[in-house]
């Protein structure tokens, strides 16, 4: 039986982080990708706030440097869901593809997928009118009237971008409040071709079978319901945690976020860490989740050097790396 050092659940830029640093001390980290790789950078296009890209970068582009990076010093990669995890026993055992890997420390970096409405087309029809991500499908909507869910910064962000492409979109928010901040706001009220449409939810969507064609929408307030016709609909109400996989074995919070301890990046579990947007539900930036990849990888690092004589493999158990010994 193998145990690795490090093993590393996601590879948005906090789990790609980790492995970097990880593989940089010596730990020989594996990383499980995931069957789609490279988290929510991969379906965005310019990445125009990470440091260090004063041009920008394409999304996808910067994943793929990240990853080359974090191979570059050993980080061995498997493109491969995990499927279960048990941290009641050590070492760690993590479940990929059928197959048994063991860890004597783990971080997590799961990161977190965006929330739809729960309504019953909504899913079939995500890829034929239905999206998630303005900035992916933008583009495919040129001259439609379209709509926006949300009332947070994502969604004034997606409502915005898409009139550069769109005859005119409507932000659809549930209170007559946007959460967004106020500069976001202020920028949204100026816009033309955007408009508004408070405390009004969507209950259904209609669809020709190829794609959406239009909208019910009912006023919260009046209980009225409307037809609206529209090309596209934008969902933008915040993300959930990746983290079902880790129910009842570290302590999530009421959202399902991973909760840490003092600060750091331990979890409830002594030799778990986690960081990025399956921690996260604040800042929610590339530029913050590699920040936190770093901090699970030095955190990882130093348990794994504080308990070296503890964690000694037992006769006959072959050892995935070095010691634990610190270099940067
Ligand atoms: P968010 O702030 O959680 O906002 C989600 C919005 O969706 C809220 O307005 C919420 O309504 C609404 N909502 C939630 N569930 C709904 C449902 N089932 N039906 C209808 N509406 C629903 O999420 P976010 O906008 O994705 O932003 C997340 C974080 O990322 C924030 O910290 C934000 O500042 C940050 N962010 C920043 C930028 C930027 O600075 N450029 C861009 C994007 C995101 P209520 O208001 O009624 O709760």
């Amino acid at each position: 039986m193998e145990v690795r050092n490090v093993v590393i659940m996601g590879s948005g830029p906090a789990g790609l982080t980790a492995a970097l640093y990880s593989s940089r001390a010596n730990l020989n980290p594996l990383c499980f990708e995931g069957v789609h790789a490279g988290g929510q950078l991969m379906t965005t296009t310019d990445v125009e706030n990470y440091p260090g890209f004063p041009q920008g970068i394409l999304g996808p582009a910067l994943m793929e440097d990240m990853r080359k990076q974090a191979a570059r010093f050993g980080t061995e990669l498997l493109r491969k869901d995990v499927e279960a995890v048990d941290f009641s026993r050590r070492p760690f055992k993590v479940r990929a593809d059928g197959q048994d890997y063991y860890a004597r420390a783990v971080i997590i970096t799961t990161g977190a997928s965006p929330r739809h409405l729960g309504l019953s087309n909504e899913m079939k029809l995500t890829g034929h009118g239905v999206s998630t991500c303005a900035t992916c499908d933008g583009a495919f909507f040129r001259g439609e009237d379209l709509a926006v869910v949300g009332g947070g910064d994502s969604a004034i962000e997606e409502a915005t971008f898409l009139t550069r492409f769109a005859r005119s979109v409507q932000l659809i928010h549930r209170r007559a409040q946007l959460r967004a901040s106020k500069i976001m706001q202020d920028r949204a009220f100026n816009t033309p071709k955007l408009s508004f449409i408070w405390n009004t939810v969507v209950t259904g969507i209609f669809d020709d079978d190829k794609k959406v064609t239009g909208i019910q929408i009912q006023n919260q307030e009046s209980k009225k319901e409307q037809r609206l016709d529209i090309g596209g609909l934008f969902v933008a109400i915040g993300h959930v945690p990746n983290t079902q996989l880790f129910a009842g074995q570290i302590e999530l919070d009421g959202q399902g976020y991973i909760v840490t301890k003092n600060g750091s990046s331990a979890t409830s579990v002594d030799g778990v860490f986690a960081g990025g947007d399956c921690v996260d539900h604040v800042y929610r930036q590339a530029v913050t989740a590699a920040g936190m990849g770093c901090a699970a990888s030095m955190d990882a690092e130093r348990w794994l050097a504080a308990h070296e004589h503890e964690l000694k493999p037992a006769k006959g158990v072959e050892t995935g790396a070095t010691s634990a010994s610190r270099s940067s």
